[in-house]
């Protein structure tokens, strides 16, 4: 039986990955040239499902609006005439109170950590190296910023996440390598989070599934999907070219959306832009240990083998992902100031992608009202720590099998 997966992300590299699991003949189609292209490949590679969360959170509003003025804001709202922009907005600032907030959350992290099960027993089965690191530390400049953490510890203790919260010396000891010109209140260190390279890994996981039986078509841009005697029957790529099959997943990033409506699935995805800069090491350099957040810029910084990345920066209402360069000034003067020696900063690979961002954080897995029609999209700012979860999922209930988590306030019913 033949599965059509439309996008070559994290997302549908994961999800062709565990449907050749399960037998099916697989179909991946993707516009660009390899996996990964677009927003799965300059991530910041941070796995922490003890800290994923929404972006629809309490006193996220007021922040957005004190930012506004802002060079180095980590978060910039452009507004726009694109009502999709409107509708998401409205839909999010309902998601914004602390019991819908807490609410997406859990439904989150119901997904985080499955997923990195999963990571942990894919890597291992097939041997993966993509320069993955263990735990994650969040650094807090001022003491003002460590208060504001207050809530986020506050569901740490009662969800029983190991975390250890840390003073300025207690922070230096955990990652050695930290400049001791920067300003450093404290910190909030998670010793199970974790990071690694998305590229890395999708890139293994294409060639595992490759040699599986999975039929990767690239340079394909699908422009329909086909809707027969009430079900899917399969593409259209845009040249006219038909695919047919028996079932088809939509797994495109922040565009699915497109693709959906026709099929009369209307889904307030919107793409919500960020930078990452990428540069190699100074041989012997003291590098960071693990993946670092500095919660004041809301910026990454992650070790990646014999490279650092730093990234961050959401920008919602620019719709052309070209990069500005007052985000990636200030993406590369944080890197600068907690690793100055480390990184050969003025080598930096810049890169912009797109998010694609539900309202309420939770992506969408699984069924549609269309029969054949399967989703596994809208991951937001942590598709690459949901990736493995989220494709087994969908792959289980492509093929009538009972995922292994409840599947509650992660399905289409959500926004139906
Ligand atoms: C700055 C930044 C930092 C981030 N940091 C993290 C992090 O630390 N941890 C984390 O978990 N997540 C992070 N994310 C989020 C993560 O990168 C995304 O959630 C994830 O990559 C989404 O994967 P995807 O496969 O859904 O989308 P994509 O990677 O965008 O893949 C979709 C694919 O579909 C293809 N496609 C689209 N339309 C069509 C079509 N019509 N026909 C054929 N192909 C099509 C596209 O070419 C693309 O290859 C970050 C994102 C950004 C921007």
């Amino acid at each position: 039986m033949r599965v059509v997966v439309v996008g070559a992300g994290i997302i549908g590299v994961c999800t062709a990955w565990y449907l050749c699991e399960h037998g099916f003949e697989v179909v991946v189609l993707e516009r660009r040239d390899d996996v990964a292209r677009e927003t799965s490949a300059g991530n910041a590679g941070v796995i922490a499902p003890g800290y994923v969360t929404p972006w629809a959170a309490p006193g996220m509003p007021g922040k957005i609006l004190s930012y506004l003025m802002s060079r180095e804001a980590p978060v910039r709202f452009r507004p726009t005439v694109d009502r999709r922009q409107w509708r998401w907005v409205a839909r999010w600032l309902r998601e914004c109170r602390l019991e819908r907030y807490r609410v997406n959350r859990l439904r989150m992290q119901r997904l985080a950590f499955y997923s990195r099960d999963e990571l942990h027993e894919l890597r291992t089965a097939l041997g993966i190296d993509y320069h993955q690191s263990s735990g994650y530390l969040q650094l807090f400049r001022s003491e003002r910023d460590l208060a504001m953490a207050g809530p986020a510890r506050a569901l740490l203790e009662e969800q029983a996440i190991p975390h250890r919260v840390l003073d300025a010396d207690g922070c230096r000891a955990q990652e050695p390598a930290l400049s001791a010109d920067t300003p450093l209140a404290g910190g909030l260190y998670l010793p199970d989070d974790e990071s690694g390279d998305c590229l890395e890994f999708a890139r293994a996981l294409r060639r595992a599934a490759e040699a599986c039986g999975v039929d990767f078509r690239f340079g394909r841009q699908v422009g329909e999907i086909l809707v027969e005697g009430g079900r899917a029957a399969g593409v259209r790529i845009g040249d006219g070219e038909r695919i047919g099959a028996a079932a088809v997943v939509v797994a495109a990033g922040p565009e699915s959306d497109r693709l959906l409506r026709p099929a009369g699935i209307d889904l307030p995805i919107y793409p919500v832009k960020g930078y990452s800069a990428t540069v190699p090491l100074h041989e012997g350099a003291a590098a960071p240990a693990q993946a670092l957040m500095d919660e004041a810029y809301k910026t990454a910084i992650t070790p990646l083998g014999d490279r650092i990345r730093v990234s961050g920066t959401a920008e919602v209402g620019d719709a052309d992902l070209k990069p500005r360069v007052a985000a990636l000034r200030t993406l590369l003067k944080v890197g600068r100031d907690w690793f100055p020696d480390a990184g050969r900063w003025d080598e930096a690979s810049l890169w912009t992608g797109a998010r694609p961002m539900l309202p309420d954080g939770p992506p969408v897995l699984g069924a549609t009202p269309v029969p054949s029609l399967f989703l596994n999209l809208g991951h937001g700012s942590t598709g690459w720590a949901m990736a493995c979860g989220s494709g087994r999922v969908v792959a289980d209930v492509v093929a009538g099998k009972q995922p292994a988590i409840d599947l509650d306030g992660l399905t289409l019913a959500r926004y139906r």
